[in-house]
């Protein structure tokens, strides 16, 4: 017999209904992943249209020379957009990573500064999670800036693995120093622009590490900054 596919949806939907990531009411038919009032209501950062006032630069100011900047959403704690960000992360939200980052380049196309960037380069994971979650949603948000401008996405940047005798020390602070410590295993001395990138930023100490690599594998072109969402109770 001949199942269509439609109607088989339509059955599973009946006991399992897909519902929004962000508020969880059930989705319409043509709706995926979020409803049609979150989709279009969540708060937006927008930075990439005006880069003099982005958060992103703020932020970083006087710690990483920001150029361009862009961010999906801007983020609070307990809104639609945290539950967004925990689906990416924590519930097998490749895909959605990965949309996102088509749904930035729509609008990041338009903007002048994105015009010359070279690469993305994603925040790598700690290669244990990155094993545990089984993809890295930074990776997957550039696959779709990628999949839209052309712009390929390069994993050079890598975390630093610590030996047992740091992992000993069992000082939350301690962790909290050095985890974000990278380095990068390719020469990027011909390079103009990059495009650092990862799913959101609050403090921008993950940036400031990352920027830190570049300059020590003697990097010395312009750094643009992408993310998903950017924290807004810093500010
Ligand atoms: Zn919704």
């Amino acid at each position: 017999m001949l199942f269509n596919v439609n109607l088989i949806d339509d059955f599973i939907g009946l006991f399992y209904p897909k519902i929004c990531i962000s508020c969880n009411t059930v989705l319409l038919k043509h709706e995926f992943y979020l409803c049609t009032q979150c989709k279009y209501f969540l708060p937006r950062a927008k930075f990439h249209e005006d880069i003099e006032h982005s958060l992103i630069k703020k932020t970083l100011y006087g710690r990483v020379p920001v150029f361009g900047s862009a961010a999906y959403y801007l983020f609070s704690k307990k809104s639609g957009v945290q539950n967004i960000l925990h689906h990416i992360k924590y519930k097998q939200g490749k895909l959605l990573a990965k949309e996102i980052g088509i749904w930035m380049s729509e609008e990041l196309k338009n903007a002048d500064w994105i015009k010359d960037v070279e690469i993305l380069i994603p925040i790598p994971l700690h290669p244990k999670k990155q094993i545990e979650r089984g993809y890295n949603q930074s990776e997957e948000y550039c696959k779709g800036i990628e999949a839209t401008l052309n712009i390929p996405t390069k994993n050079i940047l890598k975390k630093n693995i610590y030996t047992l005798t740091q992992t000993r020390k069992k000082r939350y602070e301690r962790w909290e120093n050095v985890k974000d410590n990278f380095e990068i295993d390719q020469n990027i001395s011909g390079i103009k622009h990059l495009v650092l990138v990862d799913d959101v930023m609050t403090t921008g100490a993950t940036f400031e590490a990352a920027y830190n690599a570049l300059i020590s594998a003697g990097y010395n072109g312009k750094v643009s900054i992408i993310t998903i969402a950017v924290a807004t109770y810093l500010v």
